[in-house]
C-alpha cells in the first residue's frame, strides 16, 4: 500500500479508528429500541433489538476468544440472512479476526478450496447445511470445529463430525463482559471470493475502514439512502458483498432490520414485507420477478414498500416499470461488485433531470448510474487512453476508491491495479453528466439467478469427454434466471455423443444448476486473430437460440 508524507503541521482532531464494532455498539446506545426481525431456519419468526444484538455479539466474542481466536484468524460462514448470522458479522470482525462468508450454492469441493485457502478455524452454518459440512470437513485440515447455528434441541443425535458445537450453547456459557478491542482500521475485517473466469476464485480481503467508509456512503440519500426512517428487508444474501453492506449500513443509521432467512419464494417475502412494513429492500433482478409474479397472480399491492436497489445484474426495464407505475415503488438501479465492496454507482435524478419528460427520465433510471463520493470512474480504450464521456464511446470501466479492491488475498493473481486503477472487466459508456451505463461485460462468465457460472470450468468438462473437440459455452437470456448456459461443441471426427449424453457427463462434477441446459452441435467455432474463440460472434449467432425449459 502506498504511504503518503506527513505535513509539518498536522490536525489536531481525535484520532479514532474506523472499526465494524462501533456500528454495534453505536446501534445499542442510540437505537437500542429498533427491532431485527428473522425468519429463522427452524421455520418460526425470532425478533428482539440492537441492544439484545450487541449483547449477543459480545457473548460470540468472548467465546471465540476462549475457543483460542486471534487477530487475523479467519473464521468462515455458510448462513442465511439472520440475527445469528449477524451476530458473527460483529463478533467475529469486532474482535479483530476476519469473518469467511461463503457462498452455500457453490459445489462442496469449492467451499472446501476457499476453507483451505483461508484457513478458517471454524466454520459456523446454518442447520440446513449440515449435509455440506459433513461432505467438506474431511477436506478442511484447518478447521478445529464447526459450529451449528441453534440450540441443543436441533442438533443432530449422531453425526459424522467428531467437532460439532452447538452454537446457542456457546452463547449461555459465555458472558457479555467483553470490551471491543481497539486496533488499527485498516486491519482486516472480512473475506469473500469471487469466481473468476479462469482458475480458482479469489478473495477480496475488506478492511475495517473500508467498510466503514462503504457504510457511510452507501447510506446517503443518492446511494441506498436508508434512515431510521426506514424497515429495511435485504433480500441480497450476507454469502455474498457482505449483503451490499446492508449489515452494516443499517444498524448504522438505526433502521429497523428484517431477516428473510431461507424464504426467499414469492409468497414468503411478501407476507413478510406486509407483516414487517418493510419500507425498503435490496436485491437481484431475479428475485424481484418471484415476488412481482405473486404479487399479480394474487391481485395484491404493497402498503408500506416504497423504495428498492436492484443490482448485481442489468435491471430489465419492463421490471423497473411496473414497479414504478404499478405498485408506486422507486427503483434505484446500482452497479458494483465483491472487488468494490460491492457500491461503486446508483441511478438517482438531479432536479434538471428530475424536471425531463417521461421517457427522457426512464431512459436515465436504465443506466447503472452515477458514482456515491469516494469512487472514482474512467473508461478506457485498449490502449489504456481515456474515452469521452458522450454516452455512446464504450470502454473498460476503470475504478478506484478507499473501498475498492488494491490486490487478491494471498496475492492471487498478482498486481491487479493498472496504474493505480482497478479493472472492472465491464465494458461501459459514461454520459456528460457522469452516469454510467454497463453495455456487456469483457468477462464471458454467466449470470444465473445473480450468480456466477464459470464458462472455463464447463467447458473443460466438455473437452475432457472423449468425443468432444471443442467446446465453447455461452449465456443464453432465461425468462426466469436471466442467463443459462449453453454449451457449443465440435464433436472429433467420426464420433459420436448425443445432446443427453453430454449433459449426464456433467452429474458430479459441478454444482447442478452449474450444468448446461442445453447443447448445440456445430461443424467450427468462430477463432479471432489471436486463436481466441470469438464469444461476442457466438452470442450473437444463437441470440435466438430457445433453451428447453423444464
Ligand atoms: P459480483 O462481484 O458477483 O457482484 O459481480 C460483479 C459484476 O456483476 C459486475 O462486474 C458486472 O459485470 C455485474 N453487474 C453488477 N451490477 C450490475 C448492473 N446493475 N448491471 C449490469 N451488470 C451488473
Amino acid at each position: 500500500m502506498p504511504q503518503y508524507p506527513e505535513s509539518p503541521l498536522m490536525g489536531q482532531m481525535m484520532s479514532q479508528p474506523l472499526l465494524i464494532s462501533n456500528i454495534i455498539r453505536h446501534a445499542d446506545r442510540y437505537y437500542g429500541k429498533s427491532e431485527i426481525v428473522s425468519r429463522r431456519v427452524e421455520g418460526d419468526i425470532h425478533r428482539y433489538t440492537y441492544t439484545d444484538c450487541h449483547k449477543r455479539s459480545r457473548q460470540l466474542a468472548k467465546a471465540l476468544a476462549n475457543m483460542g481466536i486471534k487477530m487475523g484468524d479467519r473464521v468462515a460462514s455458510i448462513a442465511w440472512n439472520g440475527y445469528r448470522h449477524l451476530e458473527a458479522y460483529y463478533a467475529v470482525s469486532g474482535s479483530g479476526a476476519v469473518l469467511h462468508t461463503i457462498n452455500p450454492r457453490l459445489f462442496p469441493e469449492q467451499i472446501a478450496y476457499m476453507v483451505n485457502h483461508a484457513e478458517d478455524q471454524y466454520v459456523l452454518f446454518d442447520m440446513n447445511f449440515l449435509p455440506i459440512i459433513e461432505a467438506i470437513a474431511p477436506h478442511c485440515s484447518t478447521v478445529k470445529g464447526f459450529v451449528m447455528l441453534c440450540g441443543r434441541e436441533h442438533m443432530p443425535a449422531a453425526s459424522k463430525l467428531d467437532n460439532l458445537l452447538c452454537y446457542e450453547e456457546l452463547i449461555a456459557a459465555s458472558s457479555d463482559d467483553y470490551e471491543w478491542p481497539q486496533f488499527d482500521e485498516n486491519s482486516a475485517s472480512s473475506l469473500c471470493y469471487t469466481s473468476g473466469t479462469t482458475g480458482h476464485p479469489k478473495g477480496a480481503l475488506y478492511s475495517h475502514r473500508s467498510t466503514l467508509l462503504h457504510s457511510y456512503a452507501s447510506a446517503m440519500p443518492d446511494g441506498l439512502n436508508v434512515s431510521a426512517r426506514d424497515t429495511v428487508l435485504p433480500v441480497v444474501p450476507m454469502f455474498h458483498v457482505n449483503a451490499w453492506g446492508l449489515p452494516y449500513s443499517v444498524p448504522l443509521v438505526g433502521a429497523k432490520m428484517v431477516f428473510p432467512g431461507p424464504a426467499m419464494d414469492g409468497k414468503s417475502l411478501y407476507e413478510l414485507f406486509e407483516q414487517e412494513q418493510v419500507t425498503f429492500s435490496a436485491g437481484v433482478p431475479t428475485i424481484w420477478m418471484g415476488l412481482l409474479t405473486y404479487v399479480a397472480q394474487n391481485n395484491l399491492t404493497f402498503s408500506s414498500f416504497k423504495r428498492t436497489v436492484i443490482g448485481g445484474s442489468a435491471c430489465p426495464p419492463s421490471m423497473m416499470k411496473t414497479l414504478r407505475h404499478q405498485y408506486g415503488i422507486e427503483v434505484v438501479h446500482a452497479w458494483g461488485m465483491t472487488e468494490m465492496s460491492p457500491l461503486g454507482t446508483a441511478c438517482t435524478l438531479s432536479v434538471r433531470q428530475a424536471a425531463l419528460p417521461e421517457d427522457a427520465k426512464q431512459a436515465i433510471l436504465e443506466k447503472q448510474g452515477h458514482v456515491i463520493f469516494g469512487v472514482d470512474m474512467k473508461i478506457v480504450g485498449d490502449d489504456g487512453r481515456e474515452l469521452p464521456w458522450d454516452g455512446k464511446t464504450y470502454g473498460n470501466l476503470l475504478v478506484k476508491g478507499p473501498w475498492v479492491i488494491s490486490s487478491y488475498f494471498k496475492d492471487e493473481g498478482g498486481d491487479v491495479l493498472e496504474d493505480g486503477w482497478f479493472p472492472t472487466g465491464d465494458v461501459a459508456t459514461i454520459d456528460a453528466d457522469g452516469y454510467m451505463q454497463i453495455t456487456d461485460r469483457s468477462k464471458d462468465v454467466i449470470k444465473s439467478g445473480g450468480e456466477w457460472i464459470s464458462t472455463i470450468e464447463l467447458e473443460n468438462i466438455a473437452m475432457s469427454h472423449p468425443a468432444v473437440q471443442q467446446a465453447a459455452c455461452i449465456g443464453v437470456l432465461h425468462p426466469k434466471w436471466d442467463e443459462r448456459p449453453l454449451l457449443v461443441v465440435v464433436k472429433k471426427p467420426g464420433a459420436e455423443v448425443s445432446k443427453e449424453e453430454l449433459i449426464q457427463f456433467y452429474d458430479g462434477k459441478i454444482a447442478k444448476w452449474w450444468t448446461p441446459d442445453d447443447i448445440a452441435f456445430v461443424e467450427a467455432l468462430p477463432i479471432g486473430a489471436t486463436g481466441k474463440i470469438l464469444k461476442n460472434k457466438m452470442r450473437e449467432q444463437f441470440k435466438d437460440h430457445k433453451l428447453p425449459i423444464a
